[in-house]
């Protein structure tokens, strides 16, 4: 199709130690025609697939709509680690849902940033209080993921290493899902089709709707409806929307509503059922409600907690939305803390904190204090990161530095928490974003791995870890995700 097939290559660590994307050769990436020929078919194939997003400059328009930012080429997985992702996720559901469950831990966890990040502090007065009046329903629903980078190590052989696990509002699972046909239309238009078959499918929707579904049977009643909560402008929405889909194909009625219409139209029987507009409510399913910015009216306060003391089956509880935090991240990683919720498995335990870097707490007293002096030394060795979620909040290098020196002589350090920086290998790339220049990035990767999981009364009913999401950005950006604007949606091409 191009005259002779530019030679194919097995990925490798190059002398700049930047990889390359699988089957392209660095003088591909720098062959213009090829590379503009590929990228419009592939943004046709994107359009074509369902990988959309709805445009920056009209975001509630249902009018136009185009492409979410993906990359050109698949990016190089190693397979042994995808592998170890997967294989841990069961661990990490289980471990996420013991924790939820456990209040002397989280009480205990949380105490010193609830003094100063009024954010973290209203969940945990909602928290607190629905503890207190004793819970309504012993079924719980979990759809999270947790993120990794692969670290380079010091002796080129990469490791897994958790960024964070996303325990509320999960997304792009719908997307993801729909990627890996775009890349192997590239690499067929290309007549790369061998490549193209090893493009592995992606099941993390089909994975999610599933542990909805069986939620929703679980809860017993045949009228009763899922819904989604969602933010009044939601550029992603069609990710949503795949999951809605998945979910009217099983006879599942799917209703949207914001927060505030929770408050003025919500409401609960003698026996907590939740009512929205005349519809019980099996599933409570957050895309929403984990930034200070989705409380913004006081009466928003009043609906989560409406919800949060209904009997519908919460996706997730207000206790397994705080488990997520970075806060009790840290505390997780704690010397014996994983071991002892896994005495009866320690296998478990160890494949959970393989995947751990060093996780510090920066509360006053000496521990906080040593640290804090090392991470001013060292500010490229270390992740500044308060209590905040979806991308673009934490803070690094020379800021961290100055950061760190304006906070440490106070209490609202305890706000934030410091993480060892992972320093992960590069590739090249090219990033489609609508409406830029087509340029050649050097690219970080991130996986995240979706698990779904049911417990009731503690004990483990369903326990998937059903598919993944790869993402990558220009390594010139420290922290931001798709919906930021800054990394792109991309498919493991397993090494
Ligand atoms: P958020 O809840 O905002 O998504 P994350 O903990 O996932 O917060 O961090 C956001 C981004 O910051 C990550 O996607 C990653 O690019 C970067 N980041 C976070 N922690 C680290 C780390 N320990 N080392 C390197 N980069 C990190
Ligand atoms: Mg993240």
């Amino acid at each position: 199709m191009y005259g002779k097939l530019p030679s194919l290559i097995v990925p490798r660590v190059a002398d700049s130690e930047v990889l390359l994307p699988p089957v392209a050769a660095d003088d591909v990436l720098h062959n213009s025609s090829l590379i503009q020929q590929l990228t419009v078919a592939a943004k046709d194939a994107a359009l074509l697939r369902g990988v959309l997003m709805r445009t920056k400059e009209d975001p509630s328009s249902t009018e136009s709509t185009s492409y979410a930012p993906f990359s050109l080429f698949p990016s190089p997985v190693p397979k042994k680690l995808f592998a170890q992702a997967h294989e841990v996720q069961q661990d990490f559901n289980m471990l996420v849902d013991r924790i939820s469950q456990d209040s002397k831990f989280l009480t205990k966890a949380l105490a010193s940033t609830i003094e100063v990040d009024e954010f973290t502090a209203g969940l945990f007065r909602i928290y607190k209080q629905v503890l207190e009046e004793g819970i309504t329903q012993p079924i719980n629903l979990g759809i999270n993921r947790s993120d990794y980078m692969f670290d380079r190590g010091t002796d080129h052989s990469p490791s897994l290493k958790q960024i964070e696990i996303n325990t509320i509002a999960a997304s792009y699972a719908g997307l993801a899902e729909r990627v890996p046909d775009v890349h192997r239309h590239v690499l067929n238009f290309w007549g790369k089709s061998d490549e193209a078959a090893k493009i592995l499918s992606n099941n993390a929707l089909k994975g999610i709707a599933e542990g909805i579904a069986k939620a929703c049977q679980m809860y017993g009643s045949s009228e009763a409806v899922v819904l989604f909560l969602v933010e009044k402008v939601t550029r992603n929405i069609f990710d949503q929307r795949c999951l809605e889909m998945e979910l009217w194909n099983k006879n599942i009625r799917v209703i949207r509503r914001q927060t505030l219409d929770i408050y003025e139209r919500g409401a609960l029987d003698d026996e907590k059922r939740l009512f929205v507009d005349g519809y019980e409510v099996a599933v409570v399913y957050f895309r929403t409600g984990y930034n200070p910015e989705d409380y913004h009216d006081e009466v928003c306060w009043d609906a989560r907690l409406l919800i949060e003391r209904s009997k519908a089956i919460k996706c997730p509880d207000i206790a397994t939305q705080l488990v997520g935090t970075k806060k009790v991240q840290q505390e997780i990683a704690r010397s014996g803390v994983v071991e002892k919720y896994f005495s009866e498995c320690p296998k478990s335990a160890e494949r959970i904190r393989a995947t751990f870097v060093g996780l510090y707490s920066i509360d006053e007293g000496p521990e906080g204090d040593e640290i804090i002096t090392k991470a001013i030394e060292d500010p490229e060795g270390f992740v500044l990161k308060p209590q905040r979620e979806g991308g673009g909040n934490n803070i690094f290098g020379e800021e961290l530095k100055q950061l760190l020196g304006n906070i440490k002589d106070g209490p609202k350090r305890s706000a934030y928490i410091l993480m060892e920086r992972i320093k992960p290998q590069t590739v090249k790339n090219y990033l489609l974003h609508p409406g830029s220049a087509l340029k050649l990035s050097e690219c970080v990767v991130e996986l995240g791995v979706f698990g779904v999981y049911i417990s009731k009364c503690r004990k483990m009913i369903m326990n998937e870890s059903p598919g993944h999401l790869l993402r990558t950005k220009s390594r010139e950006f420290a922290d931001g995700g798709v919906s930021a604007g800054v990394a792109v949606l991309d498919t493991p091409y397993l090494t």
